[in-house]
């Protein structure tokens, strides 16, 4: 004989006794293993309590944390993503070069290799915006930077 752990749909734990394994299996099959508290015939196993023990002694493998600096601590995900934006939009103030309204003329210039190349940053209307695009130029656009200078 041998004793399986088993659960019922409603929760209730119980022991069940079987001569072997198949024949729980089989038993399980027809529905004849029902629970003593509720009768329910849906019934699974679940892992004896030894075994349960086992697993709880296995070292718990430490979670790896997200790289965070310091002045990122306690701050919440929202915080850190619009630090890192503005530490991008830094970035990208400090090492483009502002030429207005010339964006979609310099841009296509640099394309063709007529001016030098160089990061640059500018206004365009939503139509010069698309023609560069269908034209191949790399242009990204920027939504909400503070200056309102480009796009
Ligand atoms: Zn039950």
């Amino acid at each position: 004989m041998i004793v399986f752990d088993l659960l019922c749909a409603a929760g209730h734990p119980f022991e069940g006794w079987f001569g072997s394994a198949d024949e729980f299996a089989s038993q399980q099959t027809r529905q004849l293993v029902q629970c003593p508290s509720c009768g329910s015939a849906e019934v699974r196993r679940i892992p004896s309590a030894a075994r349960i023990n086992l697993g709880a002694q296995e070292p718990a493998r430490p979670a790896k944390a997200p790289e965070r600096t310091p002045e990122m601590e306690g701050k919440d995900p929202f915080a850190i993503a619009q630090m890192l934006y503005s530490r991008m939009l830094d970035e990208l103030l400090t090492k483009t070069e502002d030429v207005g309204k010339d964006f979609p003329a310099e841009a296509r210039r640099i394309y063709y290799q007529e001016a030098p190349a160089r990061a640059i940053r500018g206004q365009a209307t939503d139509q010069e915006h698309d023609e560069l695009v269908e034209e191949g130029v790399p242009v990204a656009r920027l939504p909400g930077l503070p200056t309102g200078k480009l796009n």
